[in-house]
């Protein structure tokens, strides 16, 4: 049966308290720091999607500077510390630190970074100082990762940023859109405080393109305006029975679980996850530390092929999620219009194609899963409409110039 309120509050509490254990101690931070061997020409940093100069920032902790260090960080990224929790290193730069050549444990960046961001957050420290005004005005719709980067590099220059955001707090996918064990709600406001620090940044929540402002009125009374809205569609599987009570979006269900609180929200007793990527590993894990009693992920192609790193997936099965590979939802049956079962296809992998991947292909053999609850993450997509909308009025504008 599905419902909220399954565990006491000691119990949440502790299933939804921070997962990442920091350093206990400075010592500790330091040895580690001392590890790096401050490689020329470092991968870890060509692997960092924002280009952290990472053997700076560490040999900057090992030297005792950590201010400097946290400047090193948040000059390349302003939400380093965030990223520090929620980053799939294993793929990025721990993945390419040269110990894994040499069969060591990787350098602890992640930690690294948290150690040195969370002290500059916990000190508010404001290492970047606003030149003076410009007089620009710069509007950008969305506080997420994105918007809250753009307003911070803005401001820095000088120019004064308003942030038209439609929720009631910012932060965008990193408050809404990630297990709250991994950043926890306190963490992403104090994040947002710490980057709104600088001044010269005012945030508008509640404000929604397309319905509470425009486009044209944002072109109007601003110099330029800067689009931050994010991927937060989710991809529908176009199999029957998607409409049924109990089938529901994984970001739908981890935006609840932020939105309105563990005890809020509603899980089943037998949960289907569709889908291996981070948020289908965020929904199951989830609804786990909620109190489902059986959570099932279901994966079209094997575990070589997952989306998630091996870490994420270690945590589904600490978590007691069990894992079906080479099966794809076929149809949700139900019963008085409330899931009752899902049914599966199995699947083989064919012949790699160009890019090497092997795409699955349905044996037409099935099977069937009883459950009461349906998670699906099978991707999200940008908010197609509302990106061709103003791609249209865009390209009219610059046509009637
Ligand atoms: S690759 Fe590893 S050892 Fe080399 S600089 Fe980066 S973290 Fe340090």
């Amino acid at each position: 049966m599905i419902k909220p309120n399954r565990l006491s509050g000691e119990q949440y509490a502790e299933n939804f308290s921070d997962i990442h254990p920091p350093f206990e101690t400075t010592d500790a931070a330091l040895v580690e720091a001392n590890r790096c061997l401050f490689c020329y020409d470092a991968p870890c940093m060509k692997s960092c999607p924002t280009g952290i100069d990472v053997p700076k920032f560490i040999k900057q902790i090992a030297t005792d500077n950590i201010k400097g260090s946290a400047h090193t960080i948040f000059s390349s990224n302003i939400m380093g510390a965030g990223c520090s929790k929620v980053c799939p290193v294993e793929k990025l730069c721990e993945g390419a630190c040269v110990y894994n050549f040499m069969e060591e444990k990787p350098i602890s960046i992640a930690k690294l970074q948290r150690y040195s961001t969370e002290k500059a957050m916990a000190a508010n420290w404001q290492l970047f100082v606003r030149k003076s005004s410009t007089g620009k005005k710069v509007a950008i719709v969305g506080a997420g990762p994105a918007g809250l980067s753009c307003a911070h590099v803005l401001s820095r220059e000088g120019i004064d940023v308003t942030i038209f955001e439609k929720e009631s707090k910012g932060g965008g996918l990193m408050t809404y859109g990630i297990a709250a064990y991994k950043v926890t709600p306190q963490f992403c406001e104090d994040e947002v405080n710490y980057i709104l620090g600088i001044g010269g940044i005012e945030i508008k929540y509640n404000q929604e393109l397309g319905k509470n402002i425009s486009l044209d009125e944002l072109q109007k009374n601003f110099d330029a305006v800067y689009l931050g809205i994010g991927v937060g569609l989710a991809r529908q599987l176009e199999i029957p029975g998607e409409e049924l009570e109990g089938v529901e979006d994984a970001i739908k269900f981890i935006y609840d679980i932020r939105d309105k609180g563990y005890d809020k929200v509603a899980v089943g007793d037998k949960v289907a996850v569709i889908g291996m990527g981070m948020t289908a590993i965020d929904a199951a894990t989830q609804a786990k530390r909620l109190g489902a009693k059986q959570v099932t992920m279901v994966y079209r192609r094997t575990e070589m092929e997952k989306p998630c790193t091996q870490v994420e997936l270690d945590i589904a099965k600490l978590d007691g999620c069990e894992i079906i590979w080479l099966a794809a939802p076929k149809e949700i049956i139900g019963e008085n219009n409330k899931v009752k079962q899902l049914v599966c296809s199995k699947m083989i992998l064919g012949e790699p194609d160009a890019s090497g991947r092997r795409s699955p292909i349905d044996t037409g053999e099935t099977f069937t899963l009883d459950v009461d609850m349906v998670i699906k993450a099978a991707g999200q997509m940008p908010f197609e409409d509302l990106v061709n909308e103003i791609k249209f009025k865009i390209q009219r504008q610059n046509f009637n110039r």
